[in-house]
């Protein structure tokens, strides 16, 4: 018999449309691990509500990413595709942890703090325990690898944290859950204003969505920040230049980017025609993923059907765990 397969979980917030970062920075590990792995993947309603978004997006929004895991190649059957409000026991190990985690450590998260700079209306507590629901979503199934962009890496830190301390006070329960990317890197796909990530929530129009029409793609890139070229060869490329490079070469032929690395270095730059090529590059690649999430979207019965068989699973799991758990803590009576 072969092996028991590794355990892999991963997340994403239904706070809006995917986006290139999403799906280079996740969601095509997802799609490779699904052949090796026995693999968790959820939609992360419950994180979504630190920031208070309208609950009456929620279920469109479920929907949304549901489908475009799917039209990125996530096969429902091959993984447990799920909704974190479906697996309750989600909640009880999240209040277990809660009492290993402690406010300093967590207030010295720097997405916490971005937080508080932008929205110091609203520090609740689930912002500031944000990581520790992150932990429980992992660990809740021990997984041992967990697909991220670089964004995440810190949460990752912490999250070892606590299944190590969980295991050190209860016993050895849980296995260190590492951030994972086959390309050995974590990715950051960069905005295209120049600085920051992509990002579902900020700048729009930097942002190049799985559901962008090919005149859209076409716009975004073109606006992409640039300068006049370089002024003397072989120049080292200021930020902005470098992220434009980096797109291209998550879609562009080699050949293409060895010509306008050249064309760099030589001085002969011309940034028009470089946009207009990763624009074509870029509506070639999310062309098919748009395609494919616009015939899928529409199919609500699939959908539901999706969520239910990927609750089932991943409930499974999840009791195996809990039973595991509380034995260990010695919440067991009779
Ligand atoms: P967002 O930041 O767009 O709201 P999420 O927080 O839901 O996205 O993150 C979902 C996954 O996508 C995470 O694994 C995160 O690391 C990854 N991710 C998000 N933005 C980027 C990016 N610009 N580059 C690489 N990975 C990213």
């Amino acid at each position: 018999m072969a092996d028991k397969k590794e355990i892999v979980m991963s997340g994403i917030r239904p706070t809006g449309f995917l986006h290139l970062g999403n799906y280079f920075g996740a969601i095509r590990n997802y799609v490779k691990m699904q052949e090796d792995f026995e693999c968790y993947f959820m939609v992360a309603d419950w994180h979504s509500l630190t920031t208070h978004p309208d609950t009456k997006e929620l279920q469109g929004n479920v929907q949304r990413v549901l489908a475009e895991n799917i039209a990125c190649g996530l096969d429902p059957d091959k993984v447990a595709l799920y909704c974190q409000s479906h697996v309750h026991t989600t909640a009880e190990l999240y209040l277990y942890l809660n009492m290993l985690a402690y406010k300093g450590e967590l207030e010295k998260t720097v997405t916490f703090k971005d937080k508080v700079r932008q929205h110091p209306e609203n520090v609740n507590a689930g912002l500031l325990t944000y990581p520790v629901l992150q932990t429980a979503d992992i660990i809740l199934h021990r997984a041992k690898y967990v697909p991220v962009g670089k964004d995440q890496e810190q949460h990752l830190e912490m999250a070892r944290n606590f299944a190590n301390r969980f295991n050190h006070r209860y016993g050895e329960v849980f296995p260190e859950p590492v951030a994972y990317n086959y390309n050995a890197e974590l990715v950051k796909v960069p905005s295209l204003d120049g600085g920051g990530k992509m990002s579902k929530s900020e700048n729009q129009m930097a942002t190049l969505y799985l559901s962008d029409d090919d005149d859209m793609i076409r716009k975004k890139v073109m606006k992409a920040k640039t300068d006049n070229g370089p002024t003397e060869p072989n120049a080292a490329k200021p930020e902005y230049i470098e992220n434009i490079f980096g797109l291209m070469k998550l879609v562009c032929a080699q050949d293409v980017i060895a010509k306008y690395e050249n064309d760099y270095n030589s001085c002969n730059i011309r940034y028009g025609d470089l946009k207009k090529q990763l624009g074509e590059d870029m509506a070639k690649f999310i062309g098919p993923i748009r395609d494919k999430i616009n015939t899928i979207l529409p199919d609500k019965k699939y959908l539901q059907q999706v969520m239910e068989q990927g609750a089932e699973k991943a409930n499974k799991s999840a009791n195996e765990t809990m039973k595991l758990v509380r034995e260990a803590m010695g919440l067991k009576y009779y």
